[in-house]
This record gives structure tokens, sequence and C-alpha cells, in this order.
């Protein structure tokens, strides 16, 4: 017993040492994503639930690997915030969204209703120069800050009172702040209610339950019932039946986001899915 026992072990650390490897043989290569082209952006749109019209979009981030093909970025931004990369790529995206944004608020002038939300890691955020640098970018694409989002997860807003003074200086820029995966977090509502945040991204997990049973649709419905009382505004993530939208805009959601509408895709995709819906 002790033989297959020793046995067992010496197999269990053979494919823990695999695991090691392929873990630093990715986080090497995700070094050298960005200088090699690898990264690219996506926009899924955001549909207002009263008009069913879209009113923005979230940019995604892609990993296109050489011989993996395209990798998550629920695995790879997890490798990038231990290792530090994410402060490059989140710049990165940053630079590329505002951009973007800038191109389309000089093509479509100023009736353009498009917000645009990027995603900021808790890394990022903590960075003592985040909110010059971010001030930087905006100067330098020209991205008017009022059509730009900023997306933060609970734990990175309530890690530290650094970070809510971080986000009250990036409010001060005209950018908003969105707390992203709401009801995922342990956070009190009374340090919600401190928090500078404008909009509650209220995650999958809770609003595919919002169609299904009494029990999922009541926590759907309790998670935004605070919100009308204190200017915040609720973004449903995952929808993906046109029941659960039903539910939602029921529920007072003005804001949706799912595959019902429409999976993250490239800029111009994103460009002629407004054009075509809107009159921008
Ligand atoms: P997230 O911020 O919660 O983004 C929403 C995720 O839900 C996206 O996954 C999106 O493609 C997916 N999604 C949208 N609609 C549906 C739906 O109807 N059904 C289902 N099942 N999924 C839907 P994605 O693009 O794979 O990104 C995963 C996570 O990776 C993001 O979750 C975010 O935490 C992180 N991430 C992505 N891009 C960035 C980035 O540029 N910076 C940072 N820091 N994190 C990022
Ligand atoms: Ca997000
Ligand atoms: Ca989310
Ligand atoms: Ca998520």
């Amino acid at each position: 017993a002790k033989t297959a026992g020793g046995h067992r072990w010496h197999w269990f650390d053979q494919s823990m040492d695999d695991a090691a490897d392929d873990a630093a043989r990715l986080s090497a290569d995700l070094r050298q994503a960005l200088p090699n082209g690898q990264i690219f952006a996506l926009y899924q749109p955001i549909i207002d639930l009263t008009t069913g019209l879209p009113v923005g979009g979230e940019v995604l981030m892609r990993w296109q690997h050489p011989e993996r093909g395209l990798i998550s970025p629920d695995l790879f931004i997890p490798l990038a915030e231990r290792t530090g990369c994410i402060v490059d790529l989140g710049y990165w995206i940053l630079e590329n969204a505002f951009r973007q944004t800038a191109v389309w608020q000089d093509r479509y002038g100023d009736h353009t209703p498009a917000k645009i939300s990027v995603n900021v890691s808790a890394r990022q955020l903590s960075e003592p120069d985040f909110v010059d640098r971010v001030q930087e970018i905006l100067r330098r694409t020209g991205a008017d800050p009022g059509r730009l989002v900023l997306e933060v997860t609970e734990t990175a807003v309530f890690a530290t009172a650094v970070a809510v003074h971080q986000l009250e200086r990036l409010k001060a820029l005209g950018v908003r702040i969105a707390l992203d995966d709401f009801g995922t977090g342990h956070s009190s509502l009374s340090l919600l209610l401190d928090c500078p945040v404008d909009l509650l991204k209220v995650d999958k997990s809770f609003v595919s339950g919002a169609a299904a049973d009494q029990a999922g649709a009541l926590i759907v419905k309790n998670l935004i019932g605070f919100t009308s009382d204190f200017a915040i505004e609720a973004v449903a993530e995952g929808v993906e039946t046109p029941e659960q939208a039903a539910r939602l805009r029921q529920f007072g959601y003005q804001y949706a986001q799912g595959y019902l509408y429409a999976r993250p895709m490239p800029a111009t995709d994103f460009e002629h899915y407004f054009t075509a819906a809107t009159v921008m």
C-alpha cells in the first residue's frame, strides 16, 4: 500500500509540475502577446430595455495565441493579474477603446448615443498613477470622458480606501463608474452607497434565474430594489432569453447585455450594428 501511495504521489507531483510548466509557458507567451499583436478588442452592445435600442457597449479583450488559438479572458486575465502583465494589457485596452470612441464621436457627432465601457482590474486601479495615466490617455486620444464608463469589481472597490479615493478622482475627470459582477461580492449596502458608483452590472449568475423559479426572480428583483433612490442605473448581464428580458424590464432594469441581443464583435461590426439600429 505504501508503494502504491508513493507511486500516486509521484504521479500527482508530476502532473503538478506539468501544470506549473504550462502556466509558466503561458505567462511567458502572455508577456510577448502585446508586442506580437495577438491581443485585440471586441465590443458587445448594451441595450436599453425600454426602447430595445443599443446605447453603448462593453469592450472585451481577446488573446489569439499562435498555437493554442483563441484563449478566454477568464483564463488569461487572472494569469495576467498574478504576473503583473495586467497593467500593460489594461493600458493597451484603455488606449484602444478611447481611440475608437474618439473616432466614433468624430464620425457621428454629438448625437452619438454610444457609451463605451472598459474593464479595469483591481491591480490596475491600485497603481498610484492610474488616474494620471487615464487623464493622459483621454488627452492624447481626444475621447469625451462623458462617453466612457470604467467597470470595476467589488473587490477592487472595497478592498482599500485608496481605491475609493481613486474612483472619486476618476469621476472628477468626467468618466462614469460601473460596479461589475454585482451580487457576487459580499459588500454591505451601506458600503456600496458610500462609493461613487453610477451603474450596477448585475452578474449573469443571477440574471439566468430571472425567469426560472420564484426565488431566482426575487433575487434579481431585490438586487436593484434600492437603486432608484440613489440615481444608480442597472445593467443586467448575460441575458439569453426573451423571458428573462421581460422579467428584467418588469423589475425596473434599464439596460441589458447578452447573447439574446448580440455577442461580442469586432469594432466595425459593432459600428454597423449601431448605425443599423439607431440614427447616429
Ligand atoms: P465580465 O466583465 O463580467 O464580462 C462579461 C462576460 O460575459 C464576457 O465574457 C461576455 O462575453 C460574457 N457574456 C455576455 N453575454 C453573455 C450571455 O448572454 N451568456 C453568457 N454565458 N456569457 C455572456 P468574456 O469576454 O469571456 O470575458 C470574461 C471576463 O474576463 C470578463 O467578465 C472580465 O472579468 C474579464 N475581462 C475581459 N476583458 C477584459 C479587459 O479588457 N480587462 C480586464 N481587466 N478584464 C477583462
Ligand atoms: Ca465587465
Ligand atoms: Ca460582469
Ligand atoms: Ca464576470
